[in-house]
């Protein structure tokens, strides 16, 4: 399957597109991901997107789309993939349109993750980040830890990021809303947007966005 990912920061998005890709064996691509690829073999494309990262800039489109481009032609995305943060907004969205139009495939899906303003808020903000280690996270409501402020794990002092107060996030949202949120309705229009709810255990909404999927499928 073919599949671009949707959601607004705080949904979940990163871990689903890793468990779903997992599932459905086709490969996860996250902008992320191909931005620290490109600029860590300095391919072209990498060297210009840390131009103007270095200088504060986003980088344009064009970048990010070739990149996109070079990762799919890799033998891995022949069968399928999932697309992560690409398209972020319709320009992309009609790249990619014309790219997949060139070699003569399309989406099956574009997988909408929803999940409430005030639910996203409290997500984030509540976040709490070990200082030896970013991979041991914690959630002041969902996932406290034992000790107010110390990581379960090693005793490291947690702390939240910058990205994560709630006056960054009230404005990612605000730019979810008016850049990428627009996508939504493009791909509505070509009658691909599932909808699911990205509330509740992690596995329950990964088996939500399965069976949607499957439904999809079968439909086609
Ligand atoms: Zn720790």
């Amino acid at each position: 399957m073919r599949i671009v990912l949707v959601g607004p920061p705080g949904a979940g998005k990163g871990t689903q597109a890793v468990r779903l890709a997992e599932k459905l064996r086709i490969p996860h691509i996250s902008t992320g991901d191909l931005f620290r690829a490109n600029i860590s073999r300095q391919t072209e494309l990498g060297k210009l997107a840390k131009s103007y990262m270095d200088a504060g800039n986003l980088v344009p489109d064009e970048v990010t789309i070739g990149m996109a481009k070079d990762r799919m032609e890799q033998p891995d995305a022949a069968n399928g993939f999932l697309l992560d943060g690409f398209p972020r907004n319709v320009a992309q969205a009609e790249a990619l349109d014309r790219l997949l139009q060139e070699e003569n495939i399309r989406l099956d899906a574009v997988l909408d993750l929803e999940a409430p303003e005030d639910e996203v808020v409290k997500r984030i903000a509540g976040r709490r980040i070990c200082r030896n280690d970013s991979s041991h996270v914690f959630h002041v409501t969902y996932n406290a830890s034992r000790e107010e402020g110390v990581c379960d794990v090693c005793g490291g002092e947690l702390y939240q990021r910058d990205d994560d107060s709630e006056d960054t996030v009230r404005k990612r949202l605000e730019v979810y809303h008016s850049q990428t949120e627009p996508i939504i309705d493009y791909y509505k229009a070509q009658g691909l947007v599932v909808t699911i709810s990205s509330m509740g255990p992690v596995d329950e909404v990964t088996q939500r966005a399965l069976g949607a999927l499957k439904r999809e499928d079968a439909a086609r």
